[in-house]
């Protein structure tokens, strides 16, 4: 979190029913508007997890009994397909596996063959666990090849903000993203973006339940109800806060950052791999996301490079999430690095140079050099 946003957020709890909160609430509706390259879809603001998200997309769209497909390309997409299922919704998993995007002819093969009763495409674009970036417009422009009607609902929890994401050029009907990632504000609030197509489902779909009916809250009967419940004030300030930074920087500008930050950390990784065995898990870089990485050390040293640079050096580094199982030896094979949101090049390279040195503490082999490679990346992108 920027220091500016936290600023934003530490204020005194003003009443959410008084009449400067409509101002607040209304200034971030426009806001987050703003940033999804839509001329007509609505956004539902809730405070929620992101997982919350999930629940909102099913809930306002399908019904039990319906079935939805799911090309899976990590840990995530099968959660949100969990949740489906839990609400009774027939799910239909297609797995890419851990290192590797969607195969769109095979996508493309079972819609053709389906008879109507595919109510849904859901899919991540950027998988957390794996680290892959998945070509969202491709993906519609498959489901358009077919001529199938169903809806095509996206994960953007971990790419908001960092990757280009155009909910109209792409045909999304349902966005779901949260508030802690791309968007820099404390974890607990959810977006969900909808378009007048899901919206019209919403109006069949037996999944529906109060809290979570979204045009109730985007259309409220009066102010209050808009959050049906004690609005999450201090949040919408640090929202707000966050959505004047990427104004000011331009989202075009935000996401080029993210860009040339991500390929100063592959540089880093793919150099010090070439002697050793650390590996970025998605080998094309073109399917790799800009907002996390995830590693491969080849053996237990990714837990004890973790550990080091957090114990020693002040550098949080996320597990592995969804490559070994829980307890088997390979666990700690893994780990990612996040670079979404709040970071800039003297973060992204004192990142890196910390890892090296704990690559070195550690014993983990590895070709010497990566930091210069990364500040190459950065010099050639900046130079005047
Ligand atoms: N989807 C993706 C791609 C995520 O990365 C996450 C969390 O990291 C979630 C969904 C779930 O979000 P939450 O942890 O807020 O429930």
């Amino acid at each position: 979190m920027p220091e500016a946003l936290r600023r934003a957020c530490d204020i005194p709890t003003i009443d959410h029913r008084s009449q400067v909160f409509p101002g607040i609430l209304n200034a971030a509706r426009t806001g987050v508007q703003s940033v999804i390259k839509s001329a007509s879809a609505e956004v539902f603001i809730f405070p929620s997890t992101g997982t919350g998200g999930w629940e909102t997309a099913i809930s306002n769209t399908l019904s039990p009994g319906d079935l939805v497909l799911v090309p899976a390309t990590g840990r995530f997409a099968h959660g949100w397909a969990e949740i489906a299922k839990a609400m009774g919704v027939e799910t239909e998993i297609m797995d890419f596996g851990l290192r590797d995007t969607i195969d769109l002819d095979r996508v493309k093969a079972r819609l053709s063959e389906d008879d109507g009763r595919i109510k849904a495409v859901m899919t991540v674009q950027t998988d957390t666990s794996t680290g892959v970036r998945n070509d969202m417009a491709a993906l519609r422009h498959a489901i358009d090849e077919t001529g199938h009607d169903a809806l095509f609902m996206v994960d953007c929890m971990a790419s908001f903000g960092c990757d280009r994401f155009e909910m109209d050029a792409w045909g999304v009907d349902v966005m779901i993203t949260g508030s802690q990632k791309g968007l820099m504000t404390p974890p607990g609030l959810g977006f969900v973006y909808f378009s007048d197509k899901a919206d019209r489902a919403r109006e069949t779909a037996q999944c529906l339940t109060h809290y979570w009916d979204w045009r109730p809250r985007v259309d409220p009967p009066y102010f209050y109800k808009y959050f049906d419940g004690t609005a999450p004030t201090h949040h919408l300030y640090g929202l707000d806060e966050a959505l004047n930074m990427i104004g000011e920087e331009g989202l075009d500008t935000v996401w080029h950052r993210h860009a040339v930050l991500s390929r100063a950390i592959w540089a880093a990784f793919d150099h010090w791999g070439t002697d050793g065995p650390l590996e970025v898990n998605m080998h094309d870089h073109a399917l790799r996301s800009h907002s996390v990485t995830a590693l491969r050390a080849g053996s237990a040293k990714g837990t004890k490079l973790r550990q080091w640079c957090e114990t020693k050096a002040g550098l949080t580094l996320g597990i592995g999430l969804g490559m070994a199982d829980d307890g088997a030896p390979e666990w700690d094979h893994f780990f990612r690095l996040g670079h979404m949101g709040h970071v800039n090049a003297q973060m992204i390279l004192g990142a890196l140079a910390t890892i090296e040195a704990g690559l070195i503490a550690v014993d983990l082999p590895h070709a010497s050099g990566g930091i210069e490679r990364a500040a190459e990346v950065i010099a050639d992108a900046t130079r005047d």
